[in-house]
């Protein structure tokens, strides 16, 4: 079977990474996990992208050369991974020889094949974009607006890309769920989008720069490098070795899925497949543009000092309640307000009163009346627990990762109540023998939890699978689990461990 290929963006290696670039790739973790645990082979992709001129403007300010810069910039990026417990298979960086081979040898082609061609452009310039914008792209005061800054006139000579050709082919891929090389683009209101949009017209686009030296040489005119934008795209076949062995790179290409933040959903949706139809591969399948976040109401960004990193995140709440907190916030695919007082208050309701809570008192009340060793049970389900969590394994496909956050608190809720409800304690006075039947049935409600929460909260969920007696890895158990077959847990016999307290309550400052 082939490989289940995700990738995030690669990051842009101008300034250090934020939450901002930690919400995508921890969903793109989160969902290799559930794939590989599903029974997927997973190729997951992540890395930065190195080239262009805010590059230059970046290293300049910070009194380095260019590759020097980004060899730190690029280093940070694979820290946050290591702290947010990112299972990626490959780190990509544009640098990296292997890559501007690739760029190389890819236009190449399509230069042979006449795909692209020299000519004088002048054009209005925005230099934190990147790019050319036409005067309907300027706001009212004639800036860019983006970066509410003035535009500069910019005539080059350079290569162009004749993506006007594939204007009807793109609208086909995008719209026609039945084309064999069809491009899904979801939320389906952005793909309205640039399916509207390209219907309007599509301009060739312009593939190089000549002003400027920090980029990849194009083979046939080394006066120019390549605009960081097509280089960048590329990254997605030069990770997977397009050049190299084949057989490694037909098991990956078209890639499953690739995460894309909205603002970069053009280029991803309408360039990079027009790159690869005139290069002769088939397009991606599926596209999945996420929207933003602002921060207590602004906009993340240095001027207001409000950019939060992984590092304090993790240093408040734990690596697996990061991870967590970080998607549920927001629909994922829609804008949102995130802020320190919000995810604290998350942390505090779900983990540490919800979950924590049922796990902590299961167990001590276990210790306590059963002597901590798991008693014969009635086996099967427990509370109804499988049944509530059965639409968990759609909103993985469909990426509501805040909608199953809501699920597994539903059940947890259950569990809960259940324990209110049984008084366990009045039951133990009473000598009540169906007591060992409730708390069978809550150990297996714990185990059922901690499988579905183990994407999100791989540590944690680890423990708690122990905790409840088991040994073992709580992802192999769950792989049998969504495969349906027969796990068995809790084990009759065997020893509970009570876990230190696994989400200690914050107080806010
Ligand atoms: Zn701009």
């Amino acid at each position: 079977m082939a490989k289940f290929y995700i990738t995030t963006p690669i990051y842009y290696a101008n300034d250090l990474p934020h939450i901002g670039h930690d919400y995508t790739t921890v969903a793109a973790d989160v969902l290799a996990r559930w794939y590989r645990m599903t029974g997927r082979e997973v190729f997951f992709l992540t890395g930065t992208d190195e080239h262009g001129a805010k590059i230059v403007q970046a290293a300049e300010k910070a009194g380095k050369k260019p590759k020097e810069f980004v060899d730190g910039i690029s280093a940070e990026f694979k820290n946050d991974l290591k702290l947010l417990d990112i299972t990626n298979d490959s780190f990509i960086r544009t640098t990296d020889p292997v890559h501007e081979k690739v760029v190389s040898e890819f236009f190449a082609k399509l230069h042979a094949d006449g795909k692209i061609y020299k000519k004088k452009y002048e054009g209005l310039y925005c230099v934190h974009c990147e790019k050319f914008l036409s005067p309907g792209d300027l706001n009212e005061d004639l800036c860019c607006p983006d970066h509410k800054v003035k535009p500069v006139t910019q005539s080059e000579e350079n290569w162009f890309f004749k993506l006007s050709e594939y204007q009807d082919r793109l609208v086909k891929l995008l719209s026609d769920e039945n084309d064999p090389g069809h491009l899904a683009v979801y939320p389906l209101e952005r793909r309205n989008e640039i399916i509207g949009k390209l219907k309007t017209g599509l301009q060739d686009i312009s593939i190089s720069r000549a002003s400027l030296k920090w980029g990849i040489p194009m083979p046939f005119d080394r006066e120019q490098v390549f605009y960081v934008w097509v280089d960048a795209l590329l990254n997605y076949i030069s990770a997977i070795g397009i050049f190299g062995d084949r057989k490694k790179f037909d098991e990956l290409w078209p890639a499953d899925l690739h995460l894309t933040a909205k603002d970069i959903l053009w280029f991803h949706a309408v360039i990079w497949p027009a790159m690869l139809l005139a290069y002769g591969l088939r397009p991606p399948k599926k596209l999945f543009s996420h929207g933003y976040f602002t921060i207590n109401g602004d906009k993340m960004s240095k001027t207001l000092g409000n950019v939060i990193r992984a590092k304090e995140l993790v240093g408040r709440f734990g690596v697996d309640a990061t991870r967590y907190l970080l998607l549920l916030q927001v629909p994922f695919g829609s804008d949102g307000d995130v802020s320190f007082q919000a995810m604290t208050e998350r942390y505090n309701t779900d983990l540490a009163n919800n979950l924590g809570n049922l796990v902590s008192r299961t167990l001590t009340m276990m210790e306590k009346y059963l002597g901590g060793i798991v008693p014969e049970g009635a086996g099967g389900t427990a509370f109804g627990m499988e049944e509530e969590l059965s639409p968990v394994p759609g909103m993985f496909d469909r990426l509501e990762f805040n909608r199953i956050a809501e699920q597994i608190q539903k059940a947890i809720d259950k569990a809960n109540r259940n324990i209110e409800s049984s008084a366990p304690w009045k039951m133990a006075k009473q000598n009540d023998p169906a007591l060992a039947g409730l708390f069978y049935g809550l150990l297996r409600s714990i185990g059922t939890i901690s499988i579905h929460l183990a994407p999100f909260m791989p540590g944690v969920s680890q423990k708690i699978w122990e905790s409840i007696g088991q040994a073992g890895n709580v992802t192999a158990a769950a792989s049998d689990y969504f495969a349906g077959k027969a796990v068995s847990y809790p084990v009759k016999g065997n020893k509970i461990s009570k876990p230190a307290i696994l989400f200690p309550r914050i107080q806010d400052k």
